[in-house]
């Protein structure tokens, strides 16, 4: 009898870290990190299930569910077998179906419904095969792995015929690579001293344990008042001293002038990159604030709709630091075909990562990458915050400021059941009693 896919489960999850101030930023004051979640099960004996998320920051997390529920239930009694081997195919069919496709095309709401969706496939086929998901996509042949993209819009910038030659290149290196990542792990970089809630003496304490951590790179958010960003910067600068990169992060608060004045403010204190300074979407104002703030750099992608936007970033040179989120494009597909874009510039790609379970699900992005795609560390690093990763069936182990390989089979977004259940919105029992946050 063949498997087949019969049913796709989603869950409103939400985590009260407005409580605490974790995660406040100039645009982002009181998040509380949610999951819109997916399980995906089949009639297999083997019982594995395939679970995603889209991340949302709380009042939402409703709609994105819906959306999810919509794309998954495109999926129910399909083969099991035959789609998990053609989730290229698959990828196209979602993106672009013709009524659905109205709603984006390609951002947003629908978008990250397909992304929770095709990486909850993503790590079904990686239980199945008994693997980590870096290890699944390192191990295909260049032909598989480029038959997982979407070229349509791409082909002015990178052909499929140019994606075969980077990654057939990358090919001969690959098992030593890996012998490497296994032994030294992937670079990570701190976020957890730089919530703008936090005063300034738990800054100066986060800043030292993020230097006795490892971390080589900490990043502070800015763009709520000058003053207070001069002093920040002065005390994270004095405690990690001249030699631990401080990235900055403004979360899209600025114009574009303001945005370089800004940060031409804050260069006394020696900023590594300044990261979304203006709107994601806006290509040329990203490239102007590039210039106009060198040699401090740009770093931007976390909220970047899709891979034609990030071919518009590179194509005018408005980044020099790409970060792709795990959880918005649509999902391990598109961010191959990202990770190809970013190779083909020679640009580094340093993903973004924190939220709930980020860190969990793009570290495998990034080793597959260093093993298959563009073969490097060098100026790479993930971001880190050490945050909710207890929630996790495999979570994340960060050592000496560097990412573990995991080794798990999966991809990496399993939440624990007893996490599901008492966080599940509004119901679950650390919501209950609390005011109503939501339309719902
Ligand atoms: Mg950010």
């Amino acid at each position: 009898m063949t498997a087949r896919i019969t049913t796709v489960h989603t869950l409103d999850v939400r985590f009260p870290t407005s409580r605490e101030l974790d995660g406040s930023d100039a645009m982002n004051p009181d998040p509380d990190y949610s999951a819109a979640y997916v399980v995906v099960s089949t009639d297999d004996p083997d019982g594995h299930e395939g679970h995603g998320f889209a991340f949302t920051i709380g009042r939402g997390n409703e709609v994105q569910t819906a959306a999810i529920e919509t794309i998954g239930s495109m999926l129910v009694g399909r083969p099991l077998d035959t789609t998990l081997e053609a989730l290229g195919p698959l990828w196209i069919e979602l993106v672009h179906d013709s009524q659905l496709r109205w709603l984006g095309p390609e951002k947003g709401v629908i978008h990250m419904a397909i992304s929770a969706v095709v990486n909850a496939l993503w790590d079904l086929r990686a239980k199945r095969a008994g693997l980590p998901l870096w290890q699944l996509l390192a191990g295909l042949t260049p032909e598989e792995i480029v038959d997982l993209v979407d070229f349509r819009y791409l082909t002015d910038a990178l052909t499929r015929d140019e994606a075969l030659a980077i990654l057939r290149a990358a090919e001969p290196g690959r098992a030593e690579r890996e012998a490497t990542l296994r032994a030294q792990g992937y670079p990570g970089y701190t976020t957890t001293p730089g919530w703008l809630g936090y005063d300034d003496e738990k800054l100066r304490r986060l800043c030292r344990e993020a230097v006795a951590d490892g971390f080589t790179q900490i990043k502070l958010k800015v763009g709520a008042d000058l003053d207070d960003d001069l002093r920040r910067m002065r005390i994270a600068r004095e405690t990690v001293g001249p030699d631990i990169r401080i990235a900055v992060d403004a979360n899209q608060r600025w114009d574009v002038g303001a945005a370089i004045d800004w940060v031409r403010a804050l260069t006394a204190f020696d900023p590594w990159w300044v990261e979304e300074p203006t709107s994601p979407d806006d290509v040329l104002g990203l490239a102007a604030i590039a210039r106009g703030i060198a040699p401090v750099k740009v770093a931007t992608g976390e909220h970047v709709a899709n891979r034609v936007v990030f071919k518009q970033l590179l194509q005018t040179g408005a980044l020099s630091y790409l970060q792709i989120d795990a959880a918005r494009v649509g999902g391990v597909n598109e961010n191959v075909a990202i990770l190809l874009l970013a190779a083909k510039f020679g640009v580094p790609v340093c993903p973004h990562a924190g939220g709930v379970g980020l860190c969990e699900l793009v570290q495998h992005l990034s080793m597959f990458d260093f093993i298959a795609v563009s073969g490097s560390m060098d100026d790479r690093v993930i971001e880190y915050v050490d945050h909710l990763h207890e929630h996790f069936v495999a979570p994340v182990v960060v050592r000496d400021g560097r990412y573990l390989v995991p080794t798990a089979p999966g991809a990496g977004a399993e939440m624990r059941p007893q996490t599901l259940a008492a966080y599940r919105f509004p119901d679950g029992a650390v919501w209950a009693g609390e005011p109503q946050r939501s339309a719902l």
